[in-house]
């Protein structure tokens, strides 16, 4: 009898807590968040990503199962600047108790026209801060793991920050007529601020708005005027336009850019390092001078 009554203080003792506790539900608005989100929370959490792989989060409506992943959870992630402009309206009918935290908090918005442009992603620097954001969010929600969620996080941030570095210097060699290249829609605004080049699009910040004729016809005047060295089409959004531009400009199509999404699994950009990398390719081998 007392051995057993040993027995038991001991199961009760030594019974690891990540044995018997629950993981944390957490939901991420789109696939570039979610990818962030599950580095961070690691095996502690289950993550459902709302806008997946290759899909355009601007405009996006939420279905039956996102309402019910919303309601079921305990923290979801958002990116905020007027990026999600469904998730209040989600989170709110589906009657969620969740936590909710914009990962872009503390970051200093870019100003296009007037309009904040959402896609700060795309300079490292903001990932690193993304990152803090979503570690501080978790703890918050799990204080028993806080440790851990920082411990992921430094260790990300530590590879995040060795691949601004190298972008930093790959993007430096470029000369100053090879800086200038035009994507399908405004979303790299970060990244030409934080590495020194210039991306004209033909849409705005928001994939929502169509280009008039007349935005086009002075778009391709810019191209012709200022030396563009390439174009890129983007993974969510329709190649036509860029076709058209090229076709107007006789400029080639340098590559693709991933904007606002992930790749599909077994494509070149599954996670945010993995985008971010292929970028940087994409951009170093289209615009790095040919003799
Ligand atoms: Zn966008």
């Amino acid at each position: 009898m007392r051995f057993l009554r040993w027995m038991l203080a001991a199961a009760l003792v030594f019974t690891p807590l990540a044995a018997t506790a629950k993981p944390i539900k957490i939901v991420a608005s789109f696939s570039i968040l979610g990818d962030m989100v599950k580095v961070v929370a690691g095996d502690m959490a289950e993550v459902t990503t709302i806008v997946g792989p290759d899909a355009d989060a601007h405009v996006y409506t939420p279905s039956v199962q996102d309402a019910r992943a919303v309601a079921e959870a305990d923290v979801i992630f958002v990116n905020g600047l007027g990026f999600e402009t469904w998730s209040k309206t989600l989170i709110e009918t589906s009657g969620s108790k969740a936590a909710v935290f914009v990962a872009t908090e503390g970051i200093t918005p870019l100003l296009v026209e007037g309009e904040v442009d959402p896609h700060a992603w795309n300079a490292l620097p903001n990932g690193v801060i993304y990152v803090r954001n979503i570690a501080k969010g978790l703890a918050k929600v799990d204080p028993k793991n806080a440790a851990k969620y920082d411990a992921n996080a430094e260790a990300y941030i530590v590879k995040l920050m060795a691949l601004h570095k190298e972008t930093t210097a790959a993007l430096a060699k470029l000369p100053a007529d090879r800086r200038t290249v035009v994507t399908a829609h405004d979303a790299f605004g970060y990244l030409a601020k934080a590495y020194g080049l210039e991306f004209l699009a033909p849409v705005g910040i928001d994939t929502e708005a169509e280009p008039s004729a007349r935005d086009l016809a002075k778009l391709i005047k810019q191209i012709k005027e200022q030396k563009v060295a390439a174009l890129f089409v983007e993974n969510i959004t329709s190649p036509a336009l860029v076709e058209q531009i090229a076709k107007e400009t006789g400029l080639s199509i340098g590559g693709r850019l991933f904007s606002d999404a992930l790749s599909e699994r077994g494509g070149p950009a599954t996670s945010y390092l993995a985008m971010f990398r292929h970028n940087l390719d994409a951009l170093v081998a289209a615009l790095s001078p040919t003799s």
